[in-house]
């Protein structure tokens, strides 16, 4: 420490984490919604750490459900696939965080949930591939995809969280 000199902490603002800003989509679908998992899915995302910047409930259209699912229209599921996520309303959900896609998959649990580990959304609350509670994105790039078609960029909110605000200022 020099006289005269101030050092100063260059993070970035809100967490002062590398990839803090990285962001994912989660969704509840319909089945999740109807057996009224969503306070216990939102639950597991904040207790983990992770930070809401977008929300909202919606009956999706097979339109948009076509452009989510573009990697899948050849899949002989698929047509239960559209009428199984256009049964009801589905709550969608932006989180951010530190690895966030990486770790929402964990929690989120094996697309099958027989194979879905206890103590995942899936290996906790599903017994079968066609019903399997939620949604998360699969990649970084996945990610950005799905947010621009699920989200228009002025209803996702950038904010501080009070209890990981930089104290170097
Ligand atoms: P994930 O949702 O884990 O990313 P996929 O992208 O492979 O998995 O599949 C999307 C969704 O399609 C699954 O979550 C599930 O609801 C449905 N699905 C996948 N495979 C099957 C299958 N074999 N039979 C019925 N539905 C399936």
């Amino acid at each position: 420490f020099r006289c005269g000199h101030r050092f100063v902490w260059h993070r970035s603002k809100s967490t002062g984490l590398p990839g803090a800003k990285e962001r994912t989509l989660v969704a509840v679908k319909p089945d999740g919604v109807q057996r009224r998992l969503v306070g216990q899915v939102i639950q597991r995302f904040e207790q983990r750490g992770f930070k809401l910047v977008g929300l909202k409930m919606l009956q999706v259209s097979e339109d948009l459900l076509s452009e989510h699912y573009c990697q899948l229209r050849q899949k002989p599921f698929y047509p239960n696939l559209v009428h199984y996520m256009t049964s009801g309303p589905v709550v969608v959900m932006v989180w951010e965080g530190h690895n966030v896609v990486q770790t929402s998959r964990t929690m989120v649990g094996h697309t099958n949930p027989t194979e879905a580990q206890a103590g995942t959304i899936r290996g906790d609350f599903s017994v079968h591939v066609s019903r399997n509670v939620v949604h998360a994105s699969d990649s970084l790039e996945g990610a950005q995809r799905e947010i621009q078609l699920w989200f228009q960029a002025k209803d996702l909110l950038d904010w501080d969280c009070c209890d990981q605000a930089s104290t170097s200022e």
